[in-house]
């Protein structure tokens, strides 16, 4: 029989790959490998993710997770009865674990252009409560009353807070165009925003409870609209760790 086209006929012993193939196959197969492994790894934790994911932003009251979780019913009544309409159930990437409780959402509604008016002539809460728009909380405590077993504890603005506001510098308006943009600075009710030298706003955690209306206000999902980014320039973010005193 004729031998193949490589010269290699049947029955004959195959000889070892010369060092440059060997070192080749060595590496295709580390790299496959490691791939494998990273798919495993990813797996592993995509799953404990699914399960477990982050927390989420809780109404007024609900920031003891473990109390939170091992209490709500999920009966829905405090997304029902908040006014702002600040309260959504949580979506798939929340975690299984945290299915059909209610987390605070920021990013739908908006507040009145007279709001900003009211934050000057009033007191912070007084101004928010009588403020017109949703999508921010104004610490009425119709969740914490409705809640019928006791998730949302009582809740003092004044000392506690639903989260933290985050300036997220690679998104913010001000820290591109210096002096772009001090909206939050501006509506922050609790003047818990401060700027720097460069006119770019700096939290002040001290002052904040998470109330949202900064987030809500952000301009700048519209503003990257154009470059197809819908990220806002500040953010109410879970803080365990409480508030500073
Ligand atoms: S305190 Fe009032 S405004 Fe705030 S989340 Fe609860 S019901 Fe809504
Ligand atoms: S009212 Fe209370 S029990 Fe019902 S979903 Fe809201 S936090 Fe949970
Ligand atoms: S920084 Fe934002 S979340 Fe914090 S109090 Fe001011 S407006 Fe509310």
């Amino acid at each position: 029989m004729k031998g193949n086209e490589t010269g290699v006929s049947s029955g004959s012993i195959q000889k070892d790959p010369d060092p440059e193939q060997k070192a080749a196959l060595i590496s295709r197969r580390s790299l496959i490998a490691g791939v494998s492994g990273a798919v495993v790894l990813l797996g592993i934790g995509g799953v404990a993710r699914v399960a477990v994911g982050d927390t989420p932003l809780r109404p007024p009251g609900g920031q003891d997770e473990q109390h939170f979780i091992g209490t709500c019913i999920r009966c829905g009544r405090c997304q029902n009865v908040c006014p702002r309409d600040a309260i959504k159930t949580c979506e798939f990437e929340d975690g299984i674990i945290s299915a059909r409780t209610p987390k605070v959402n920021y990013r739908l509604g908006h507040i009145s252009s007279g709001y900003k008016r009211l934050r000057e002539a009033q007191t912070p809460l007084l101004g928010l409560l009588e403020a017109e728009g949703s999508g921010f909380c104004d610490f009425c405590n119709l969740c914490i009353e409705n809640c019928p077993v006791g998730a949302l504890v009582a809740f003092d603005p004044a000392s506690e807070w639903i989260g933290e506001a985050v300036l997220a510098t690679d998104r913010c308006i001000a820290y591109e165009k210096l002096g772009g943009c001090r909206k939050c600075v501006d509506y922050c009710p609790f003047d818990a925003i401060t700027v720097d030298e460069f006119r770019r706003p700096v939290v002040i955690p001290e002052k904040c409870n998470g109330c949202g209306v900064c987030e809500n206000i952000c301009p700048a999902s519209s503003y990257r609209t154009y470059h197809n980014d819908t990220r806002r320039g500040i953010n109410v973010h879970v803080n365990e760790q409480g508030r500073p005193a």
